[in-house]
């Protein structure tokens, strides 16, 4: 009778760079984790921004 399941994911992982939902996890709260989509542009993003090149053009 106490089949009160709520099998609602309420942590989400959105890619930092274009917001996209990547995946949802099953969280007690209400969580947000930040990853890479793996998207071109935010792979291209996440290495202009990860390499700390001194190229200073
Ligand atoms: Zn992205």
């Amino acid at each position: 009778m106490g089949n009160y399941s709520s099998k609602m994911n309420l942590g989400a992982i959105l890619c930092r760079h274009c917001n996209t939902v990547i995946d949802t996890l099953d969280t007690e709260k209400v969580m947000f984790y930040y990853l890479n989509c793996g998207h071109e542009n935010c792979i291209d993003i996440a290495n202009n921004q990860g390499e700390p090149t001194d190229d200073t053009e």
